[in-house]
């Protein structure tokens, strides 16, 4: 491995690289690594308000939807952190129209926020998320393994993108300590790292993609009223998607 960092280049050698380096990872580019994407139909823009002491407690996530539009609420206890959806590709013309629009479309759709919308003043605070999903058909390569978004980028719904790179690390860290203590780190280790996440992976992606398709494309279409799947409607089946986000399909424990 070589790195820039303390006036030059080094270079570390080592038995295993783990590259951890997020949705633009380079070492997924730099060893030929290509992703199997999805477009999910939206971008986020987010951006943080700030609270007052008569905004209500524990307010956890919200998403609000109406009038082909969409926004999300997290309460993050001492700011709110909010999420408008856009179509894709509507980015530019959102730019274009001036914040002022932007902080009146806001305005409409979360009046509670009117009074501090004022706060948002320029662009550069508000961070564009152009949404995307992806995931490799494969983890690794003799002496490099990927985990996080490097193996699979996720898309916002649900908010686990955290939860899954913590869970490939720790499912990581259980399964190589020994071989790494030991010296000897083989294919069929770092394969085994995949094997234990591939599938929660792969079902949280599914129903993120049902989500993206058959919930939000309806919602931020204007021109269709928008309804909630009838399933939604049913206490059982309503609590599936809390489960499956909040739980997962196949937690890991840190072994100690
Ligand atoms: C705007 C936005 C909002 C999000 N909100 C949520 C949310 O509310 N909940 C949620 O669960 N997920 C959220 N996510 C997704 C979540 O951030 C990621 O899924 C998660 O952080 C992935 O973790 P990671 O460790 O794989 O990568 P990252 O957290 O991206 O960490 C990668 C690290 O590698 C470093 N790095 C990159 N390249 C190099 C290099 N060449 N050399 C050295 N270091 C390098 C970066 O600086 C960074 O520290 C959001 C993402 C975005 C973009």
């Amino acid at each position: 491995m070589r790195y820039r960092g303390g006036g030059g280049w080094h270079e570390v050698r080592a038995q295993l690289t783990v590259a951890a380096d997020g949705r633009f990872s380079k070492l997924r580019q730099l060893a030929g690594f290509e992703p199997v994407k999805t477009s999910p139909p939206m971008d986020v823009l987010w951006f943080r308000l700030s609270r007052t002491p008569e905004d209500p407690k524990g307010v956890g996530l919200r998403s609000r939807i109406g009038r082909g539009q969409m926004f999300v609420t997290i309460d993050r206890l001492d700011y709110w952190q909010l999420g408008y959806v856009i179509l894709k590709g509507s980015y530019q013309e959102f730019r274009s129209a001036g914040i002022e629009k932007l902080r009146e479309s806001v305005a409409k759709l979360a009046p509670e926020f009117a009074d501090r919308l004022g706060e948002l003043e320029d662009w550069s605070q508000i961070a564009f998320l152009s949404v995307e999903s992806s995931r490799l058909e494969r983890w690794y390569k003799p002496g490099l393994l990927l985990i996080g978004d490097a193996a699979h980028v996720m898309s916002p719904v649900g908010g686990v993108g955290i939860n899954y790179a913590i869970a490939d690390a720790a499912a990581a860290a259980n399964i190589l300590g020994e071989p790494l203590k030991r010296g000897h780190v083989h294919l069929w280790d770092l394969a085994e790292v995949q094997r234990r996440r591939e599938l929660p992976v792969r079902v949280i992606q599914a129903f993120q993609g049902f989500v993206q398709k058959r919930i939000i494309a309806n919602a931020l279409n204007p021109n269709r009223a928008f309804q909630l799947p009838a399933f939604l409607k049913w206490p059982v089946l309503r609590d599936i998607p809390a489960r499956l986000i909040g739980l997962g399909v196949w937690p890991v424990h840190v072994r100690d």
